[in-house]
């Protein structure tokens, strides 16, 4: 493989994809054994990569630059063109279902490629196009405007990444004027916001009639692939959260406000930890991305050969520019068994999340894609998915030193409480869209009372210091999966609940997580969500009592390390 940049891009001819769709599909259905079969599906396979990979690095291109015209074009014509593909995949899925060889082809396969499939049976349909060409229209419209956003701070032009830093700052009255600045520029795009969510609720509430299902959320489940579990069960989830970890992060906050030496934590307080300030990595990307190789090369071999491999393609684009996507991410090029991480470095500890997060991703798709042959298989659901990442933030402690110097205990109790302390917002993210798209005509102010009620429900210590946007329940705008991944959030409040038990269990016995970890990663998707935790000994987060069990020894470790 070459380096990610000189990689060449060929925009994929759809005629020829569609034409060579239909030739694996007659081959499917004229197949003479389950071999034959098994050749088509691998066949299709192929094509799917080849545009998956196509399409990635046209994405990937355009995130780095959103001034690039030529990417932004190529970015039209996959949101515009891709759904259009609908029916074929619809006919190939219904060949292959119905397949004469499904039983040893789901013996061979996997039985989850199959269930797969059937979903997404019944999730696309030639009737929706209209509606997610116009989704990804609005998605694309929506990063554009939040990209644009920019506003002068203590003398540098900044976009919401840069105020970041100064929204840490040691001097309270910096952070207050910095979160002021920020709120500000949420309340300027607040009508168009408010706007394209109108938009892509109609877009999604249509789609889910258009299928014939109840309402949008049960579509969206199934969307996310969630085969084992309803939004029933999610309730009572939330409901363990809220009567095991929002008590235990009020008296956090209590804890934090004597300690940065406050009466009472204020909104723009919440982030910061240490009077002294939170701790920042010391060193330019370049030395983070070295210590970043020793940490995995120290680690095991598997993430040695792993993050080798990252920084010889130069699969990574990190530093923060104008112009360029906000956030962080990482995808893979399927045709290369290659993933590729995307952040925007600021200078503060995120910085080294990512590394060890994002990484993470990487590090689960880099194993699975040598283990599994279907690429789709090699990504699981996201409450697994982000397993893989969160509990690589965990077993990266022990390096923590190479990043933060003398200031590594004061990261991992920094880092350790705030993997706790977010997880009654992202609860309440969860159930305010659910409470969205229970009554999807809401007016805009409408949805900001039940987000304030929710704030109010899940993070009782939350102090707006009389910012009226704020008070309003305008903090859910700045929160992009809401408008782009409907109902992803609550998956990284599954999922924390399995890195934490892997906390706690590597606290134990360190070698077992760590095979536990790593079967975990090599198994990809290849496997149900239920399934996958049982396969790595994990727990069942819906289960009474699993939420309290989950976070037991990271309670532990927080309470005592709590006076530092
Ligand atoms: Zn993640």
């Amino acid at each position: 493989m070459k380096k990610f940049y000189e990689l060449e891009y060929v925009r994929p001819d759809l005629e020829v994809l569609k034409k060579n769709f239909e030739n694996v599909i007659e081959k499917l259905d004229a197949a003479g054994t389950s071999e034959e079969a098994k050749e088509a599906i691998l066949e299709s396979e192929k094509l799917v990569s080849n545009l998956a990979t196509q399409s990635t690095i046209a994405y990937i291109r355009n995130t780095m630059n959103t001034n690039d015209e030529f990417y932004d074009k190529e970015m039209e014509f996959y949101n515009n063109e891709i759904p259009k593909l609908i029916p074929v995949q619809k006919k190939y899925r219904e060949a292959l279902l119905n397949s004469k060889f499904r039983k040893s082809l789901e013996k061979d396969i996997g039985k989850q490629f199959f269930r797969l499939a059937e979903v997404e049976q019944k999730t696309q349909s030639e009737e929706i196009m209209d509606n997610l060409i116009n989704e990804a229209t609005l998605s694309t419209e929506y990063q554009k405007l939040a990209a644009s956003c920019k506003t002068d701070f203590m003398g540098e032009t900044c976009n919401f990444y840069g105020l970041l830093k100064y929204m840490e700052h040691t001097d309270r009255e910096v952070r207050k004027q910095a979160y002021i600045e920020w709120a500000k520029l949420y309340e300027n795009i607040a009508p168009e916001l408010d706007k394209l969510y109108d938009k892509l609720i109609a877009e999604r509430v249509c789609m889910a009639k258009k299928l014939g299902f109840d309402n949008y959320t049960s579509l969206a489940y199934l969307n996310m692939h969630r085969l084992d579990y309803t939004a029933e069960n999610v309730e009572n989830f939330r409901k363990q959260v809220l009567e095991i970890i929002v008590p235990f992060c009020t008296k956090l906050r209590e804890q934090q406000a004597k300690r940065i030496n406050v009466d009472r934590i204020k909104y723009y307080d919440e982030m910061f930890m240490y009077p002294e300030g939170n701790p920042n990595p010391s060193g330019k990307k370049e030395n983070m991305l070295y210590s970043a190789k020793e940490m995995y090369s120290e680690l095991s071999n598997e993430t040695g050969e792993f993050f080798d491999f990252m920084y010889e393609h130069d699969l990574f684009d990190l530093e923060t520019r104008p112009g360029k996507h906000l956030g962080g991410y990482c995808t893979n090029l399927a045709d290369y068994r290659a993933p590729f991480i995307f952040s925007n470095f600021n200078g503060t500890s995120a910085d080294v999340d990512v590394l060890t997060h994002e990484a993470g991703h990487a590090f689960e798709y880099y194993l699975a894609s040598r283990n599994i042959k279907i690429d789709e298989l090699c990504f699981s659901t996201s409450e697994i998915n982000e397993i893989h990442s969160m509990t690589m933030e965990y077993f990266a402690y022990p390096w923590m030193d190479k990043f933060f110097g003398d200031k590594a205990e004061d990261y991992k109790y920094f880092h350790l409480s705030n993997s706790v302390l977010v997880i009654p917002y992202l609860v309440c993210v969860d159930e305010f869209q659910h409470r969205v798209f229970e009554k999807p005509d809401m007016t805009a102010m409408e949805r900001r009372n039940v987000w304030r009620e929710l704030e109010k429900k899940y993070m009782p210590w939350r102090d707006y210091d009389g910012v009226e946007f704020l008070e309003m329940g305008g903090f859910w705008m700045q929160k992009q999966h809401i408008f782009l991944y409907p109902f992803y959030y609550i998956d990284y409040a599954l999922a924390q609940m399995g890195a934490c038990e892997f906390y706690g269990r590597s606290k134990e016995n360190k070698e077992a997580a760590w095979n536990d970890y790593l079967n975990l990663c090599r198994k990809g998707g290849s496997l149900g969500y239920f399934d996958l935790l049982k396969t790595s000994n994990l727990s069942n987060p819906f289960e009474e009592g699993s939420v309290e069990k989950a976070v037991k020894a990271v309670f532990n470790d927080i309470i005592n390390g709590g006076d530092r």
